[in-house]
């Protein structure tokens, strides 16, 4: 079974615009799956469909199995982890990464502590757990949003250029940790990005839309090594 099947997804805007049109791509449990495309080619808007941001106008979307069109975003289980972090300004480390856990019922403190601790440890932010976002660096925030993505169990990771605010270095860093937590957690992703380096280090296979039109999905190296 697909960890994330989509059938036939249009998004249509209210002036009768496909953002998306007729979309189906299946992806397999586990399977980091990387979106491209130009600028307004739909990536956003089909990734606000899966978290469930974003009515689909017509197709179905299933993950684990189940049509999910209906189902509010908290009813799906997944994280996203947004470009510009959405971080808790007024939240320390600790409590940005805690907050899924907080929304969830019958959790004690002693789990939520051992899960954050855990979470803060793989992404070497055990020093910082009580200090705020503003006393961050840009990398540390993307880390705490992170943090926040993997402490609890989802069905799937959605990323949405989570490292075009960070310098080159620092992207190389966080694309290798990126990659190391995936492979560790075992756990779904789709990750949009412009960076062709990242396509390639990260994907297993990557889908080209355009224009609203899934035109191609390809593993990195028949997308980009040149006969
Ligand atoms: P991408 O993420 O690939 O840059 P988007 O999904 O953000 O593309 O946008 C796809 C297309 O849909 C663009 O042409 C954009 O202008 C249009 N669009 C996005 N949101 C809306 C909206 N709320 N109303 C009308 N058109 C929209
Ligand atoms: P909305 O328009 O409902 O505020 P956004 O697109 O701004 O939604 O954010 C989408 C999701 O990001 C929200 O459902 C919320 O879980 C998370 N989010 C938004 N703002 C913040 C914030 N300041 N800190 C942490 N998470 C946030």
């Amino acid at each position: 079974m697909s960890a994330i099947e989509m059938r036939n997804i249009v998004k249509e805007y209210g002036d009768g615009f496909k953002a998306v049109n007729d979309v189906s791509l299946d992806i397999a449990d586990g399977e980091f799956m990387i979106l491209v495309g130009p600028s307004g080619c739909g990536k956003s808007t089909l990734l606000r469909m899966i978290v469930g941001l974003e009515d689909i106008t017509s197709g179905d979307m299933l993950i684990g199995g189940d049509r999910v069109n209906e189902k509010a975003p908290r009813d799906r289980n997944l994280s996203m982890v947004f470009q510009n972090y959405a971080l808790y300004p007024h939240l320390t480390v600790f409590e940005n990464i805690a907050f899924p856990l907080r929304l969830m019922k019958g959790i004690s403190e002693d789990e939520i502590k051992r899960r954050v601790s855990e979470a803060a440890g793989m992404l070497e932010l055990n020093e910082h757990l009580d200090r705020k976002p503003a006393n961050l660096s840009g990398g540390q925030r993307q880390r705490v949003a992170m943090g926040r993505a993997i402490v609890r169990q989802v069905n799937a990771f959605l990323f949405d250029e989570p490292l075009s605010n960070l310098d080159a270095k620092l992207r190389g860093q966080m694309r290798t940790e990126i990659s190391r937590m995936q492979r560790r957690l075992g756990t779904t992703t789709v990750y949009v990005t412009h960076d062709q380096t990242e396509a390639m280090t990260l994907g297993d296979r990557v889908a080209v839309l355009r224009r609203g039109y899934l035109q191609q999905v390809a593993s990195p190296r028949e997308l980009y090594e040149q006969p």
